[in-house]
């Protein structure tokens, strides 16, 4: 069953404020944009933002715990009705468009890029036998593009949101999330788990999200007061990263195997412990950073809820230890970068956030010291490393957004 458990009221009320501050800002430029490319007006805007996972890493394809936040960076659709079962697509940042049958969509011939997610998302409505109406359809944003904070699953659901409001698909919620997920996976061919298109579909303003992605009930939980989200690029590419990250996949589906249960998340850490000589080290491992990452994220709830931003960040910084040591995701510059920030007076927390082998990191950092994260962990890095690290303050967005204009 999917569920969801709504905030206090001054909570919601602000999550609606902000929501129409996004939409009020954004859309014009969007609209006009539009028009100089189809001339005509759109019927509706779009908007879906990207994320960053604040702890719970590498659980969600483990059917585990995440608690990620959606952030006021998003990617923007705008799209118009056709009626002749065209889908007419323009990339405003890529500078390139695209146009296919709505109907019999198949995958770009060429380089692998924007056009594959838009036309996943139509695949994945057909496939799901849903109505898909031509359109004319209008893409930007403003994620930073394979930084590690999900610019695809951002296209992915605004895509999806503009095409099921002017078709009148009637899809909602974790339904569309899960559709979206099916484009990426199936179409696009990227393993991605659900945590991207679950937050990005349905985050709630000034909350993280915990999502359990075994049955996908999720509720917000409230940031504390006073401290920001900050993400640091290590300014290393993650596109090795495909690779190590499915085998991670398969290692923990041998890891549960090994158990004799369905997925890791199915042992404690007792049964773990007990069973540690009936699997190869390396799996071992892989199903402890599971198992105590999936404890993390639930102490890291009741920490957020209590207002104990101390504890909340400790298990930050404990799940990078756990990721580093026993999920072997990191690289010496993600290490180098949380050390950085872990001494720094008003970084509570700090560690490798997505996929890892690159990426970025997220920090839990006291307001007014984001001056000092750049004096201390940003400029160090770039000195010592020589890569062009930049550092991203991000506030708790609002989901998905569909609105007539
Ligand atoms: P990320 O970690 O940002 O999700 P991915 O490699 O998974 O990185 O997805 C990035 C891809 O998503 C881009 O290569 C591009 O095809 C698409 N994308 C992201 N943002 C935009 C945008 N504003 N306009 C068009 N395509 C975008
Ligand atoms: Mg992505």
């Amino acid at each position: 069953m999917i569920g969801v458990i709504i905030g206090a009221r001054p909570a919601l009320f602000n999550a609606m404020a902000a929501y129409t501050f996004r939409m009020h800002n954004r859309a014009r430029p969007l609209i006009e944009e539009f028009a100089a490319t189809f001339d005509r007006r759109p019927e509706i805007v779009s908007i879906a933002p990207g994320r960053v996972n604040l702890i719970g890493e590498h659980t969600d394809y483990n059917e585990g715990l995440v608690l990620p936040l959606a952030i006021d960076r998003y990617v923007l659709v705008a799209a118009a009705v056709r009626q002749d079962g065209v889908i007419r697509a323009r990339s405003v940042d890529f500078d390139q468009r695209d146009e296919f049958p709505a109907a019999a969509v198949r995958r770009f011939r060429g380089s692998r890029g924007w056009r594959d997610y838009v036309r996943g998302v139509v695949w994945a409505f057909l496939n799901r036998f849903l109505p898909v109406t031509g359109a004319d359809v209008l893409v930007t944003g403003d994620i930073p593009i394979g930084a590690g904070l999900s610019s695809s699953a951002a296209l992915e659901v605004a895509v999806a949101g503009a095409l099921n409001r002017i078709s009148g698909a009637g899809l909602a919620g974790a339904d569309l999330a899960l559709l979206c997920q099916k484009a990426e996976n199936v179409f696009v061919g990227v393993q991605c788990g659900i945590m991207d298109q679950m937050v990005s579909a349905l985050g709630v303003a000034g909350h993280c999200l915990m999502i359990d992605c075994r049955d996908l009930t999720h509720r917000p939980v409230l940031l504390p007061a006073g401290f920001e989200i900050i993400v640091a690029e290590s300014g290393v590419e993650r596109n090795l990263a495909d690779t190590p990250y499915n085998d991670r996949r398969e290692e923990c589906a041998q890891a549960a195997r090994g158990l004799g249960v369905d997925s890791v998340r199915d042992v404690d850490e007792t049964a773990l412990a007990e069973a540690r000589s009936d699997l190869p080290d390396h799996l071992f491992r892989r199903a402890r950073h599971v198992v105590t990452e999936n404890r993390r994220v639930r102490e890291c709830v009741v920490a957020l809820e209590d207002g104990d931003v101390t504890t909340a960040g400790g298990l930050m910084c404990g799940s990078h230890q756990s990721l580093r040591d026993d999920f072997e995701v990191s690289t010496p510059e993600l290490d180098l970068l949380v050390e950085l920030a872990c001494v720094v007076d008003g970084v509570a927390g700090a560690r490798l956030t997505g996929a890892g082998f690159g990426g970025c990191t997220v920090n839990l950092v006291r307001e007014g010291d984001t001056a000092v994260l750049e004096e201390k962990v940003i400029q160090p890095y770039i000195a010592r490393t020589g890569l062009p690290s930049v550092m991203h303050v991000l506030h708790a967005s609002g989901g998905l957004e569909v609105t007539d204009v």
